[in-house]
């Protein structure tokens, strides 16, 4: 158990270059550690000082006494019967968080997590009804990775995971500082190295997040959480949206300097005699006009304590032709895990066994 003070430096919270920069500065070591220890932390990401043989032992005593290494411990795995799997994780604090994650052929996504709950209050969204607790640091977004990396190689399944989004539970854009370093991190050689095209930010719509985003020397991939085409349908789905409207979200994504072949994706959750009209459809190309971008439509999951109802799947096919005539790329995406509560909108934060939660 780690008994240092809650203010020392979590090593596991540092990008390489905060990390070579403690190294140098603040340990006065030499410049070589930065990468011995970021492979430890990141690349084998072991939670075991002891196990960094190369490390002076000096140095593992002193790292011991003066810094955190704050980890998740897994709680719990659903299955799902499609292949994808839920894992709850609990933090150091007591608080539970989720990841899932879909195995497609020869691919594995996973879908992390960067608060525990969520404060936008989306009304189609179970994440939401749990209000706020707290962000995430950055250690623990990349320790729900090499959890799950853990627990496939336990199973003995050797499938490489390839694509991370960032869209489990919580607004990444409300958590920018430790979401951004959390993607530093992924994206290291030394670490996951995992690279930017196969990153993908999912936001609510949080325009100064994306103002920040957009001055950042690096990109990842940025989904935007439409699900609606009129200021007031969105202001009744997505409350955040009275706080940055329509009108700002599209300024701001319009500025957006997207690299070469990137494109924004626009997620749309279709519920029935909402937001899923043909005058939706017709609008929707006009809306998003000028900005490089493709669609995810996702017919709305069913969450407790809302009446929401996906449309017929010929009335979502109505729907997307003529977004698709239009020009633009459309995935009707059937989420994956929702036998297991594991699917988009559906995070809660709650065991199937709550004894667990008991220690
Ligand atoms: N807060 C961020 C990250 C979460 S992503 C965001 O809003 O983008 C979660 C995605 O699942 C969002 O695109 C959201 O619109 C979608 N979603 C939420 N509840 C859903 C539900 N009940 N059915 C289908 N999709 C849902």
């Amino acid at each position: 158990m780690n008994t240092t003070p809650k203010d020392t430096v979590d090593l596991r919270d540092l990008t390489y270059s905060e990390l070579e920069r403690y190294v140098v500065e603040d340990l006065g070591e030499r410049r070589f550690r930065t990468d011995q220890l970021f492979s430890w932390l990141h690349g084998q990401a072991v939670t075991d000082l002891d196990l960094m043989t190369n490390v002076a032992k000096e140095l593992r005593q002193r790292l011991g006494r003066e810094t955190r290494l704050t980890t998740l411990q897994t709680v719990e795995v659903v299955d799902s019967k499609d292949g994808s799997a839920k894992l709850a994780f609990r933090t150091a604090d007591g608080h539970l968080v989720e990841s899932v994650l879909m195995p497609e052929e020869r691919k594995i996504s996973v879908c992390l997590s960067t608060q525990v709950g969520c404060a936008m209050g989306c009304a189609f969204c179970a994440t939401a009804g749990l209000g706020l607790t707290r962000s995430l640091t950055a250690g623990e977004i990349v320790d729900q990775l090499y959890r799950i990396r853990a627990w496939l190689q336990d199973r003995g399944d050797d499938r490489r995971i390839s694509n991370i989004v960032y869209m489990g539970m919580g607004e990444p854009l409300a958590n920018l500082r430790q979401t951004r370093r959390s993607l530093e991190i992924i994206m290291h050689p030394l670490g996951a190295n995992l690279s930017s095209r196969r990153i993908t930010v999912s936001t609510a719509g949080v325009v100064p997040g994306i103002e920040r985003m957009a001055t950042w020397d690096f990109q990842v991939n940025l989904a935007i959480s439409l699900n609606a085409t009129t200021q007031q349908v969105r202001e009744r789905l997505m409350p955040i949206t009275r706080r940055y409207s329509l009108d700002r979200l599209f300024t701001a994504l319009r500025a957006f300097p997207l690299e070469k072949r990137r494109r924004i994706t626009f997620e749309y959750v279709l519920i029935a005699g909402v937001n899923d009209s043909d005058e939706d459809a017709a609008r929707l190309p006009r809306l998003v006009a000028g900005v490089p971008c493709k669609f995810n439509i996702i017919p709305v999951n069913p969450v407790d304590g809302s009446d929401f109802a996906p449309p017929a799947p010929d009335r979502v096919e109505a729907f997307c032709a003529p977004i698709r005539r239009a020009g633009y790329t459309v995935i009707t995406r059937n989420s994956r895990g929702a036998d297991i509560s594991a699917a988009c909108g559906q995070l809660a934060g709650r065991l199937k066994s709550p004894n667990l939660t008991d220690e």
